[in-house]
């Protein structure tokens, strides 16, 4: 990319040769548009609430990793690190007051990991499923799809805008909305088990498996209304540890990392 002018040809040059790169790097990779699932809890660190900045940071370096290959990628990001409508609810909250109050936890971080993309160079966009416009852009589906074509990431927040929801569901629908190849789930594990790893020692790790043995084994992968619409669109989801440096590029590289769930 040495061509740097005024002249409008220059110009329209240098961005079909942006447009090429960003072609030619894509096709290596496995997966060509990623949806990225967040917790909440991931962004605390070691922290007991909040958000830790060193996490969020680590976070961007990441997706930064695979946004320089060319990989389209839309967030959803959870709110338990702030808060969670039924938490409220069993302090005798009600629970749609709590689960808007959830949803506006994960705008908070959205609005934090989009910080720290945009720290990192990345351009992002803040999208909504309720009304922020002051902060974000309302969600409208061709308008994020344009953004992911244009190389900008998409940070879905609010989740799905409806209470008795999670940000599970919301990653789901999302990602089958925008087209994506797959839901990333960053966890703190590295995959599913056939029994809780920090239980039982001799738990043995899924390298894939299918949705109908996840249900028959009574494995706990997402929520069963996320799981079901994954399930149902034949969405594959990847649980992965986010922790681990690498791991994000080594799955949109095609490494077997983490479990994948298919049809
Ligand atoms: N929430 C909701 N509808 C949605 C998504 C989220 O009501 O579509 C609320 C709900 O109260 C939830 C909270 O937002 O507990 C935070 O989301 P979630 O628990 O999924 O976050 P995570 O566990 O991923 O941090």
């Amino acid at each position: 990319m040495t061509i740097v002018g005024q002249h409008s040809f220059c110009k329209y040059y240098k961005k079909r040769e942006y447009v090429y790169i960003c072609i030619t790097k894509n096709n290596m990779m496995k997966y060509k548009r990623i949806l990225l699932k967040l917790s909440g809890e991931a962004l605390m660190g070691d922290r007991q609430y909040g958000i830790d900045p060193k996490r969020l940071a680590e976070y961007a370096d990441e997706i930064k990793d695979i946004h320089d290959k060319g990989v389209e990628i839309a967030i959803v990001i959870g709110g338990g690190n702030i808060f969670r409508g039924i938490a409220g609810a069993s302090n005798g909250m009600d629970r749609v007051q709590g689960d808007y109050m959830g949803m506006l936890a994960t705008v908070i971080n959205g609005m934090a990991l989009q910080g720290a993309l945009e720290d990192k160079g990345m351009l992002t966009r803040l999208q909504t499923a309720l009304k922020i416009e002051a902060i974000a852009e309302p969600y409208i589906k061709r308008r994020a799809v344009r953004h992911l074509e244009k190389g900008r990431i998409v940070i879905f927040g609010a989740g799905t805008g409806n209470p008795y929801f999670t940000t599970d569901t919301a990653a789901v629908l999302r990602g089958v909305e925008v087209h994506a190849d797959v839901i990333l789930k960053g966890t703190r594990v590295d995959g599913i088990y056939d029994a809780d790893p920090e239980k039982n020692p001799n738990a043995v790790k899924f390298e894939s498996i299918t949705f109908d043995d996840v249900i028959k084994k009574g494995l706990n992968v997402m929520d069963s209304t996320a799981f079901t619409l994954s399930q149902e669109n034949a969405l594959p989801i990847v649980v992965f540890d986010m922790n681990k440096k690498g791991n994000l590029l080594k799955i949109c590289n095609g490494e077997n990392v983490g479990t994948v769930v298919k049809i």
